[in-house]
C-alpha cells in the first residue's frame, strides 16, 4: 500500500471511530470522502486487498440484489467486504474498502470479496479504478430525468466504465433491450441472464420506448414481463435477444410467493422459491444466483440464503401497528411504482397511502407519476388514499384524474387514525419515493412493530399462477395501452350533466399520437387530463392512441396530441412523423387544436441539429431547433394569455429552440434560463389551434385552463363545421379545479 493510501486508511479509520463511537452514529459518507481526498486513486490502491469483486448496478434492486450477494458469499464462507449502509457513490465504495483494510487480519485461507452496489453514472467513476471481476446490470427504467438525463446517457456511461475495465465479466439481463444495447457495445466477456418462457403474471401499461438499438425500428415481442423487458427481436435488422447463459424458468405465482427455477445449459436446474411475489424480484434473485455463484459462493446455500433474508431500511417490511398490519416499501420511478399498484392490486388492497418528495436525491421533476397506472386501484373504487410529501398536491392531482379521492395527510399516524374504522384484516400500504421513506419508517418503528416470520409486504397476495393485474382500468386510464378509450359518463366530480346540455352525436375524437414512443415524461397525462375532462362535463370522448406504423387519417380528428421523447427516440419517431406531414398540416391549417410537446414541438420546425446529425422536421411551424452543450432543467413558469395565472411545469432539453419572427410565443418565461432557448424569454409557440411547449408536468394536470382551451377550440372547430350539438357546450361548464389549483400554487412555490 503506498504512503498515501496507509495515511488516507488511518484517518478515515479516525473519523470512522469518532463518528461511532463518540458521536454514536453510523459511519456514513464521511470516512469514504476523508479517504478519497488524501488519496484519489484510494479505490485501485485498496482493490489488492479482494480476491475477487462484483459491482451491481442498474435502475431498479441494486440493493436488494446486492445484498443477495453479499449474504451468498458470506454465507459460503468469504469474507464480504460491502457497501450495505447503502452509500452506492465512489464514497460509499472507498468507505467499505476503508474499513476492509483497517480490519484485523483476515484468517488465512478465507477469501475476500468485494460486493459493491453502484449508482449507474457512478460506474464511470468506480470501475477504471475497482477493475472488478464481475459487474452486473440489473436493468435501465427511466428514472430521475432531471439527475441522469435522457437513458442513452447513463447508457453512455456504463458502456465507457466497462470499456475501461476490459477483463470484467458482464452479467447482465438480456430481457431488457437496453442493457444488452450496452453488452453488444462492448468487448468485455459477457453473461446474458434472464427469464425462459412468458409469465403472464404481471403487465403494465407504462410506455416504454421499445426500439431497436441498432436500427430505431420498433421491436417485436413474443411476450412482455414487464416495462420493455421480455422477449424481442428487431424485424428490420433481426437485432434480438441474447442466448441466455443462465435463466429461471417455470415460474410460478402461489399464495407463497413465486418458486422458480434457476439453470445453465450445463446444470441440472435448481428450483428456488421466494417469500416476495413481485416479478422484479425473480430477476433480482436470478442475478444475485448467477454472480454469488460466478463469484464463487455454493450455490446450494442460495435457498438458504434467501430465507433468511431480511430487507433493509423497511422496505418489503410488514408492521403490525395496533393490530393493523402496515405493508411499506419503496419506489422511486415509474416502473418500481407501477410494480407496487400491481402488487396492491392483486392483494385486493382498498387502504392506501402514498409519499413524494423531490429533494435532489429524488429528483426535481415529479412528471413520471403520471406514468404509474394508478387507474388500475381507481377502477376497483372503494379504495380509502391519502397523499404525503413535498409533492403531496402533484399526487393529489394525479389520484383526482384516476378517479380516486386522497387527502393530504402528514405522516403515516394520521393515516391510521383515519382508516381505525376499517376492519382489521385490512393492510394498509404505504409507498414512498426516496426521500420520503425513511420518515415513514421511523414513524411505523415508534408506532408498532415488525411482524415476524411474514411474508415481504406484499406476501399473501397472489391468488393462483394466472394473475393478470392491469389487465384493464376503464377509460382513459392508460396513455399507451389499448388502441381506443372511450368515456362519456360524467364523474361525481362534476355531477351529471345538467338538464337539457346536449350531447354530441360524435364523441370528441382525440389522437394521441406515438405514446409509446414519445412519452418520455409523463406526457401522455395529457390525454388523461383532456379525457376526463371532458367526461366529467359528460362530453362524449374517445381517445386513440396512435403507435407507429399506424394509419392516421385526421380528417375527422378533434385534437391531436403528442409528447416528448429522448433523442434517440425523436430519430426513430421522425420519419414517422414525416410521413404524416400533409395529414397534418391539412389539420392544423384547418385550424385543428393540438398540443405538442417539448421533443415533438422541436420536430414540427424545420430542423433540430444533434450535433452533426440533422432530424428534418415537418416545418410547419417557423421554428429551428439545436442540441445545446448543456440541459436546461428546472421548475418554470410562463406568463400566458392563456389564463391570468402562470402556466407551470418542468422542463428538460437538449434542444435550444428559437422561433422565427413571424411566429407567436405560448408566453414569457418567469424563471431566467428556461425556455424554448434560454436566452430570448420565450416559451413555446401559438400556431393556430396549436401549442407547442416545452412544458412536461405534464403540461395540462396543473394548467387546467390550457386543458380547457384546447377542448373549447376543438368544440369550436366542431361548431364551424356546423355541429349545432357543439356550439351548446360552449362556453365549457367550470368544473371544481381546487386540486389543480391547489397544485399549481405549491409548484409557483417551488420557484422561491
Ligand atoms: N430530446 C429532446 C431534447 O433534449 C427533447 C426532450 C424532451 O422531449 N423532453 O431537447
Amino acid at each position: 500500500m503506498s504512503v498515501k493510501s496507509s495515511f488516507a486508511t488511518s484517518a478515515a479509520g479516525l473519523a470512522r471511530w469518532t463518528l461511532r463511537s463518540v458521536l454514536h452514529r453510523s459511519g456514513g459518507a464521511l470516512p469514504g470522502k476523508l479517504g478519497l481526498s488524501i488519496d484519489p486513486e484510494l479505490i485501485g490502491n485498496l482493490a489488492g486487498l479482494l480476491d475477487a469483486s462484483v459491482v451491481i448496478t442498474g435502475t431498479n434492486g441494486k440493493t436488494t440484489t446486492t445484498n443477495l450477494i453479499a449474504d451468498s458469499v458470506s454465507a459460503s464462507g468469504a469474507t464480504c467486504v460491502c457497501n450495505r449502509a447503502g452509500n452506492n457513490m465512489e464514497t460509499g465504495i472507498a468507505g467499505a474498502l476503508l474499513e476492509a483494510s483497517s480490519a484485523r487480519r483476515r484468517t488465512a485461507g478465507t477469501r475476500r470479496v468485494g460486493v459493491f452496489e453502484c449508482d449507474e453514472l457512478y460506474t464511470v467513476r468506480v470501475l477504471p479504478k475497482l477493475k472488478p471481476t464481475y459487474f452486473v446490470l440489473l436493468n435501465l427504467f427511466r428514472d430521475q430525468l432531471d439527475r441522469y438525463g435522457e437513458i442513452d446517457h447513463t447508457q453512455d456511461a456504463i458502456a465507457r466504465a466497462l470499456a475501461s475495465s476490459p477483463a470484467t465479466t458482464l452479467i447482465f439481463n438480456a430481457d431488457d433491450p437496453l442493457c444488452a444495447a450496452i453488452a453488444e457495445r462492448v468487448d468485455n466477456p459477457t453473461l446474458p441472464f434472464g427469464l425462459m418462457g412468458a409469465t403472464n403474471t404481471e403487465s403494465t401499461h407504462i410506455a416504454e420506448s421499445r426500439f431497436c438499438s441498432q436500427c430505431n425500428a420498433p421491436l417485436d415481442y413474443e411476450y412482455v414481463q414487464y416495462g420493455q423487458l421480455g422477449a424481442y427481436e428487431c424485424p428490420s435488422c433481426g437485432w434480438k435477444r441474447p442466448e441466455l447463459s443462465c435463466w429461471a424458468q417455470h415460474v410460478e405465482l402461489s399464495a407463497g410467493g413465486y418458486t422458480f427455477e434457476v439453470t445453465d445449459a450445463q446444470s441440472a436446474p435448481m428450483r428456488l422459491s421466494t417469500k416476495y411475489n413481485g416479478l422484479y424480484m425473480v430477476y433480482n434473485i436470478l442475478a444475485a444466483c448467477v454472480a454469488s455463484c460466478a463469484a464463487g459462493a455454493d450455490a446450494a446455500l442460495f435457498q438458504r440464503v434467501l430465507d433468511t433474508y431480511v430487507p433493509t431500511g423497511g422496505r418489503m417490511t410488514r408492521w403490525d401497528v395496533d393490530g393493523r398490519v402496515v405493508a411499506s416499501d419503496l419506489a422511486k420511478n415509474p416502473i418500481g411504482f407501477d410494480r407496487q399498484i400491481q402488487q396492491i392490486k392483486t392483494s385486493g388492497g382498498r387502504l392506501m397511502a402514498f409519499y413524494l418528495n423531490d429533494a435532489e436525491a429524488d429528483g426535481r421533476d415529479v412528471s413520471w407519476i403520471w406514468d404509474v397506472d394508478f387507474e388500475r386501484l381507481g377502477a376497483a373504487g372503494d379504495v380509502r388514499a391519502f397523499v404525503g410529501g413535498t409533492r403531496a398536491n402533484d399526487l393529489q392531482v394525479r389520484l383526482k384524474y384516476a378517479g380516486i379521492d386522497a387527502q393530504i395527510v402528514d405522516g403515516i399516524g394520521p393515516v391510521l387514525a383515519a382508516v381505525a374504522d376499517e376492519s382489521a384484516d385490512e393492510v394498509l400500504y404505504a409507498v414512498a419515493n426516496y426521500t420520503a421513506f425513511p420518515p415513514i419508517v421511523q414513524e411505523l418503528k415508534e408506532l408498532g412493530e415488525v411482524c415476524e416470520g411474514v411474508a415481504g409486504a406484499h406476501g399473501e397476495a397472489a391468488g393462483t399462477g394466472a394473475v393478470t393485474g392491469g389487465a384493464d382500468t376503464g377509460a382513459g386510464a392508460s396513455a399507451a395501452g389499448a388502441g381506443v378509450s372511450e368515456a362519456s359518463a360524467p364523474c361525481d366530480q362534476a355531477g351529471a350533466p345538467a338538464p337539457g346540455i346536449a350531447v354530441l352525436e360524435r364523441p370528441l375524437r382525440i389522437v394521441h399520437l406515438y405514446p409509446d414512443a414519445l412519452n418520455l415524461y409523463g406526457d401522455g397525462g395529457n390525454a388523461i387530463v383532456i379525457e376526463r375532462r371532458c367526461a366529467w362535463r359528460g362530453i362524449p370522448v374517445r381517445v386513440e392512441n396512435i403507435h407507429m406504423g399506424d394509419a392516421l387519417e385526421l380528417e375527422s380528428a378533434d385534437m391531436v396530441l403528442v409528447g416528448g421523447g429522448a433523442d434517440r427516440d425523436q430519430l426513430s419517431v421522425a420519419n414517422e412523423l414525416r410521413r404524416q406531414r400533409n395529414e397534418l398540416a391539412a389539420y392544423l391549417e384547418d385550424g385543428g387544436a393540438m398540443l405538442a410537446i417539448c421533443g415533438s414541438y422541436q420536430l414540427l420546425g424545420r430542423s433540430y441539429y444533434m450535433g452533426d446529425t440533422k432530424i428534418e422536421g415537418l416545418g410547419l411551424i417557423g421554428a429551428e431547433t439545436v442540441r445545446g452543450d448543456d440541459r436546461l432543467t428546472a421548475n418554470v413558469a410562463v406568463k400566458s394569455a392563456i389564463c391570468e395565472e402562470p402556466l407551470v411545469g418542468f422542463e428538460n432539453h437538449g434542444g435550444r429552440t428559437v422561433l422565427d419572427a413571424s411566429e407567436a410565443p405560448l408566453g414569457t418565461s418567469l424563471v431566467s434560463g428556461t425556455g424554448n432557448n434560454g436566452e430570448d424569454g420565450l416559451e413555446g409557440c401559438m400556431h393556430k389551434g396549436l401549442i407547442g411547449t416545452y412544458l412536461h408536468g405534464p403540461a395540462l394536470s396543473k394548467n387546467p385552463e390550457l386543458a380547457d382551451w384546447l377542448i373549447e377550440r376543438a368544440l369550436e372547430r366542431r361548431a364551424v363545421h356546423g355541429d349545432a350539438d357543439a356550439s351548446a357546450l360552449l362556453p365549457l361548464a367550470p368544473l371544481d379545479d381546487a386540486c389543480e389549483h391547489a397544485a399549481r400554487k405549491a409548484a409557483m412555490g417551488l420557484l422561491g
